[in-house]
């Protein structure tokens, strides 16, 4: 489809190739049907807050949420009853220990946080259960629309769980044991297995993640999954706990709160940027994805994607695309405007990072309207470019004129010119001009020249 935003995939592809060659680990057996997974399957994903959709590898291969269901049925609680009285049975401290942990309350038997099961299992009980809505349907509904499709049931890995799944029973049973809960968790453990059960591909998660990180909205569909604060409270314990015993390890390296799962599933959320998801079965002994957390890790690197590093963006980065036919052009002679008619014409403002430049792109390759015409990047309301959006941009830019066609920037500050001596062998600088119009001007001339 695009040619310019091609940067995200390829950075995709790229942690790919690397990381396929990782091959420690293997898939959980102790929900029998898991081990029946390929080792080597493996998908990446992201979804911007515009819907935008970015893949590499297996991102359409199936597999079930296990345990990152549990962010999203904690949403769906704290959505029906509140922080305050979801907090009352279940706590939000990091737990530091494995995600089937005993990790109750000495005195009050909560749990620690509802990322373990413990926790995760009352969570599922606190979800109203009514004979017109039963509670696991509530679920799947909530699932999906987190997903922005219809999701199902794997019922052989359900029944599996069902079948072996005694710790948690046990743990169940120890919570209802300790403390006067409103529900009965040993019923919900059932429910709770289903939701594990529930069918996702690493393009869901992504946009599972990204509603969370939209404020609750889903950037594919539009619909306004949970409330805005609910969507920040799950982002924080996700941030706090996500990662059980490996959490604060995840966040001060990685930076992006997440989710891991044992059938090799990983999520993470840039907030008011991106969903990532990640799907590998090859997990370490914390019940990690070894491909998942190695790749995420690198993307939030490379593309400085760690939370305590970036404020949130301003506003709208790009302000027109357009082709400059539609824009005003004083003494144009008749023939020519037939020739700028063929340029595309983005107009960006303010701060430029990764997030603002992969818009940029992407409103290059929506500019060219005709399919492979020039394009004019007008930089001169920009205030700021960072090292990652300035590779981006010549990079986006390049292979545009790699394809032949004429590409240039209204760029009075500079701001796409690489700092210090040019490097031998580095891609040459875009083509330069002052203004908009003269950009347009040279890029309505003809072919490449
Ligand atoms: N269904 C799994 C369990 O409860 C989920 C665990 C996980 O993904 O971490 O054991």
């Amino acid at each position: 489809m695009s040619t310019a935003a091609d940067a995200v995939t390829e950075a995709l592809s790229e942690l790919h190739t690397r990381f396929t060659r990782l091959r420690d680990g293997r898939p959980a057996d102790y929900i029998p049907q898991l081990a029946r997974t390929d080792p080597d399957a493996f998908g990446l994903a992201l979804i911007s807050m515009d819907g935008h959709l970015y893949s590499a590898g297996d991102a359409g291969t199936p597999f079930t949420m296990q345990s990152v269901s549990k962010p999203f049925v904690y949403a769906l609680a704290l959505s029906v009853l509140g922080l305050d009285e979801v907090s009352r049975w279940v706590n939000a401290e990091p737990s530091g220990e494995a995600y089937n942990a005993i990790s109750l309350e000495p005195d009050t038997g909560r749990p620690d946080n509802a990322m373990v099961n413990a926790g995760a299992i009352i969570t599922t009980a606190l979800i109203p259960d009514t004979p017109a809505a039963p509670r696991s349907d509530r679920i799947l509904d909530c699932l999906s629309r987190f997903a922005g499709r219809r999701l199902d049931v794997d019922e052989q890995v359900y029944a599996s769980e069902a079948a072996t799944g005694d710790r948690n029973r046990a743990l169940a049973y120890l919570i209802r044991s300790t403390g006067p809960l409103p529900v009965d968790p040993v019923a919900a453990v059932e429910t709770y297995f289903r939701q594990c059960a529930v069918r996702v591909t690493a393009l869901d998660l992504a946009a599972m993640a990204a509603t969370l990180a939209n404020g609750g909205v889903n950037p594919l569909t539009g619909d306004a999954v949970v409330p805005e604060p609910v969507a920040a409270q799950v982002l924080a314990v996700m941030a706090t706990c996500g990662m059980y015993d490996a959490s604060g390890e995840w966040l001060l390296r990685v930076g992006l709160p997440a989710k891991s799962g044992v059938s090799g599933g990983l999520i993470a959320a840039g907030p008011a940027r991106f969903g990532l998801a990640t799907y590998s079965p090859r997990l370490d002994p914390s019940g990690t994805s070894v491909r998942g957390r190695a790749a995420l890790g690198a993307l939030s690197e490379r593309l400085g994607l760690h939370l305590m590093h970036n404020p949130a963006l301003a506003a709208s980065t790009v302000t027109l695309v357009a082709t400059a036919g539609d824009l005003p052009a004083a003494g144009a002679a008749p023939q020519d405007r037939a020739l700028r008619e063929r340029v595309g014409v983005v107009v960006a403002q303010g701060a430029i990072d990764f997030t603002a430049a992969e818009r940029v792109l992407y409103a290059l390759d929506e500019s060219r309207t005709q399919g492979a015409g020039p394009v004019v990047l007008d930089l001169g309301q920009v205030t700021g470019v960072d090292r990652v959006a300035r590779a981006m941009l010549r990079g986006g830019l390049g292979r545009i004129a790699a394809e032949g066609v004429r590409t240039a920037v209204a760029d009075p500050a500079r701001r796409l010119a690489l700092p210090g001596p040019g490097q031998r062998g580095a891609p040459p600088d875009p083509r330069s001009f002052a203004t908009r119009e003269q950009a347009v001007a040279w890029c309505a001339g003809g072919p490449a020249g």
